[in-house]
C-alpha cells in the first residue's frame, strides 16, 4: 500500500491508532504540537521532536549549515511555543553521511548554540551515528507551561478569532529562489542568478526567528488564547488541524493573509501565486491561533498580530474566502496528498 494515499492525517491516525497513554502524569499523548507531562502543580513540562532529512527538508548546495543548525532549534522550539509554552531545553541529534567534514559539522554546531544563545535553550544531549545516506537531524525539544496557560489545539470555539503572527509565504519564495539559484549554477536555465532585492525572503527561509516575542506580548495582555498551532506546513494544513482537533469549521479571507511586498513582487517575477505560497509552501514558523470574538481590539493592541478569520460552526467545513465573496474548500498540500 502507498502511504501518500493516506495522506498526512491518515498516516498521523494509523501510526497512533490504538496507543492510549495509562500513566497518570501522561497529560497529553500524540496529537498536539507537544506531548504534555504533569510534573510539578504549577506547570507542566512539554516535549516535541522534530526530524528533518538531507533531501527532504534541507538541501546542502544551498543552505548554509550554521543556518540549517539554526532553524532546526527554531523548528523544534516553535512546537512548545503552540502550546503556549516556554522553550527550555534541546537534545540535537546527527546522522552523519561521510561527505560532512568535521568545520562542517563545527559550522553547524555554531548555528545550534547561537540559537541556543539567543532564546536561552540549553543544549542538554544528543545522539550522534553515521548516516549511509545524507545527512540527518533529530531535535527534541523540551519546555515548560503555567497549567492554567496551556493551550491546546482543540479549543477553538465557534465565532472565535483567527489570528496570525507576522507574514506569510516569504519562506517559500525564498526557497523558489534559492532553487532557481542551484539550476542557474547547474547550467539549466540560463536566467542570471539574482538575489539582490530579495534578502528578505532568503532571510525567511534559512533564518527563521521563533517568535517567542508574541507569547510574552500575549501573557503580558492577559491573553490566553483558546487553541493555537506553529505554522511550519502551510497555513491551510495549519487551520485544518485546528479546525480537526477542535471539531469546527473556519473562514479565512484571503485578503486578510498577511503577505509581504517582496513575496508579491519575486512571486510575479516566477508565476507563483504568493497567496497559495502562503497556504501551502510551510517553513514560516509563525502562529496561528484563536481568541474569543471579544478580544479582538486587544489583539490587534499586541502588535504585528492579523485577524484573517473566523471559526465557524463544524458543518461549514474550513474554507478560504475570496475578496469577491466566493468560497474555496481548504485543502492542504504540505505533505503528499490529503483525506
Ligand atoms: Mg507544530
Amino acid at each position: 500500500m502507498d502511504i501518500s494515499s493516506l495522506g498526512e492525517f491518515g498516516f498521523i491516525d494509523r501510526i497512533t491508532d490504538g496507543i492510549s497513554c495509562t500513566r497518570g502524569d501522561t497529560i497529553k499523548g500524540v496529537g498536539d504540537d507537544a506531548a504534555v507531562i504533569d510534573k510539578d502543580s504549577d506547570s507542566y513540562a512539554l516535549i516535541s521532536s522534530d526530524m528533518f532529512l538531507e533531501g527532504i527538508a534541507f538541501d546542502l548546495t544551498y543552505t548554509p549549515l550554521k543556518h540549517l543548525g539554526f532553524k532546526c532549534v527554531v523548528a523544534a522550539a516553535s512546537d512548545i511555543l503552540a502550546m503556549n509554552g516556554t522553550a527550555e531545553q534541546i537534545t540535537f541529534s546527527i546522522g552523519l553521511s561521510q561527505k560532512v567534514t568535521m568545520e562542517m559539522a563545527d559550522e553547524l554546531y555554531e548555528g545550534v548554540r547561537a540559537a541556543c544563545e539567543k532564546y536561552s535553550i540549553d543544549l542538554v544531549g544528543g545522539d550522534t551515528t553515521p548516516s549511509m545516506t545524507g545527512l540527518a537531524i533529530s531535535v527534541t525539544a523540551i519546555g515548560s507551561v503555567v497549567k492554567d496557560q496551556i493551550t491546546y489545539r482543540n479549543g477553538a470555539k465557534n465565532a472565535d478569532l483567527l489570528c496570525v503572527t507576522g507574514d506569510l509565504g516569504a519562506a517559500f519564495m525564498g526557497l523558489k529562489l534559492l532553487e532557481r539559484e542551484k539550476r542557474v549554477l547547474n547550467g539549466n536555465i540560463e536566467a542570471a542568478p539574482k538575489f539582490d532585492g530579495y534578502e528578505y525572503l532568503l532571510e525567511r527561509q534559512l533564518h527563521p526567528l521563533l517568535r517567542c516575542d508574541v507569547i510574552e506580548a500575549l501573557d503580558k495582555s492577559g491573553i490566553v488564547p483558546t487553541s493555537m498551532i506553529d505554522i511550519s506546513d502551510g497555513l491551510a494544513s495549519e487551520v485544518l488541524h485546528l479546525c480537526r482537533r477542535s471539531g469546527v469549521g473556519a473562514r479565512l479571507y484571503l485578503n486578510k493573509i498577511p503577505i509581504s511586498s517582496k513575496c508579491f513582487e519575486f512571486g510575479d517575477e516566477i508565476n507563483v501565486d504568493p497567496v497559495m505560497a502562503a497556504l501551502n509552501g510551510g517553513d514560516d514558523y509563525e502562529l496561528l491561533f484563536t481568541v474569543p470574538v471579544g478580544r479582538y481590539e486587544d489583539v490587534l493592541r499586541v502588535g504585528g498580530i492579523d485577524v484573517i478569520g473566523h471559526v465557524t460552526a463544524p458543518e461549514k467545513g474550513a474554507a478560504l474566502v475570496t475578496p469577491d465573496g466566493g468560497e474555496i474548500t481548504l485543502t492542504a498540500q504540505g505533505w503528499p496528498a490529503q483525506e
